[in-house]
C-alpha cells in the first residue's frame, strides 16, 4: 500500500509550482536572494552557491562575505551584487532581500557565528546549509524564530542536529526527516541518493531525479543557491525545497560532472520542466 504520508514528486508538480516571469515582472518582483557563504578557506562554496542562484533564475543575487570569497564571486559572477563584510560584521548593510541562504563554506568560528546570528535574527525566510547547520547544532536557540526556516542537511549534518548516529539515520531516513521537521520546527530537505523533503502536516516528498554523479564536492552548495532563489521568488519552504531538488537532479542526471556543471545545466533543466518534459523523457 502507498504510504499516505509520502508523495512522489512529479515533473507536473514542479511545472505548476515554478515561477514564470511575465510582462509585469521586474528583477525585484522575481526575487532578490541574499547569500552568506564562503570563508578564507572555502572560497569555492560561495562561488558555487551564487552560481546556483544566478543560473537558477533569481531576479537578483546579493552576496555578502569576507575578502577572499568576495574576490572569487566578483571574478566569476558579474551578475551578483557583492558586499564585503568585515570579520564579525552582520548583514545589516547588505540591502533588501526577500530570502537568505546561509552557510556553505562559512566556517564555524566566532565571525561565522556573528553573521549567522544577524541573518537568523531577521524576519525573512532563511535556508541553512552546511556550516550553518553546524552552528545551529551548537546553539539550537538560533532556530527560535518567527519566519520560516529551511534546513538542507545530508545525513551527517542531520546526525549532529538530532544527536542521532549517522548510521541510524541512513537506515531510517523517512522517520528521521519527519522527526527533524517536527523537533526543529523547520522544513527539512534531507540529501542523499534519494532526497526527501519534510514539513509538519504535509506528506514527505520524495524526489525522483538525480544520479550518483552528483556525489562530488560542491553540488550541495549549488542546490542551496537554487533553493534560495526559489524562496526569494515567493515559494514557501516546502515547494522551494521540492522544486530545487527536482531541478538539481535533472541538471545532474548525466555525468561525469563537476558542481559547476550542475549550475550551468540548470537553465536547461528549467526549460525542460516548463516545456512539460518529464525527467525520464
Ligand atoms: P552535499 O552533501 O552537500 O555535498 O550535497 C551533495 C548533493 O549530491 C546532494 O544534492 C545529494 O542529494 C546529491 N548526492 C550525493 N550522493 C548521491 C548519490 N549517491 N546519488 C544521487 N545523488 C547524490
Ligand atoms: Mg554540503
Amino acid at each position: 500500500l502507498p504510504d499516505a504520508g509520502v508523495a512522489a514528486l512529479t515533473a507536473g508538480d514542479v511545472a505548476l509550482l515554478l515561477p514564470r516571469p511575465d510582462a509585469r515582472s521586474d528583477k525585484y518582483r522575481r526575487g532578490v536572494v541574499g547569500i552568506v557563504a564562503g570563508s578564507r578557506r572555502y572560497t569555492g562554496a560561495a562561488v558555487l552557491c551564487v552560481g546556483g542562484a544566478v543560473r537558477g533564475g533569481a531576479g537578483m543575487v546579493r552576496y555578502a562575505g569576507t575578502a577572499e570569497p568576495v574576490a572569487g564571486v566578483r571574478a566569476r559572477w558579474p551578475e551578483a551584487v557583492v558586499t564585503e563584510l568585515a570579520p564579525g560584521e552582520g548583514v545589516g548593510g547588505v540591502g533588501r532581500v526577500q530570502a537568505w541562504v546561509l552557510g556553505p563554506g562559512l566556517g564555524t568560528d566566532a565571525d561565522a557565528f556573528a553573521v549567522a546570528r544577524s541573518v537568523l535574527a531577521g524576519d525573512l525566510p532563511v535556508l541553512v546549509d552546511a556550516d550553518g547547520l553546524t552552528l545551529l547544532a551548537e546553539d539550537r536557540s538560533l532556530l527560535r524564530r518567527d519566519a520560516p526556516t529551511l534546513l538542507t542537511p545530508h545525513a551527517g549534518e542531520l546526525s549532529r542536529l538530532l544527536g542521532v548516529d549517522r548510521a541510524r539515520i541512513e537506515e531510517r531516513r523517512l522517520e528521521h526527516v519527519r522527526r527533524a521537521a517536527a523537533e526543529l520546527g523547520a522544513t527539512v530537505l534531507l540529501k542523499g541518493s534519494t532526497t526527501l523533503v519534510a514539513q509538519e502536516g504535509r506528506p514527505v516528498r520524495v524526489n525522483p531525479t538525480g544520479s550518483p554523479w552528483l556525489a562530488t564536492g560542491g553540488t550541495g552548495d549549488v542546490l542551496a543557491g537554487l533553493a534560495g532563489a526559489l524562496l526569494a521568488a515567493g515559494l514557501d519552504c516546502y515547494d522551494a525545497a521540492s522544486c530545487a531538488a527536482y531541478l538539481h537532479g535533472v541538471a545532474g542526471q548525466d555525468g561525469p560532472l563537476a558542481a559547476g556543471d550542475v549550475a550551468e545545466a540548470l537553465p536547461g533543466a528549467v526549460r525542460r520542466v516548463l516545456n512539460g518534459l518529464r525527467h525520464e523523457d
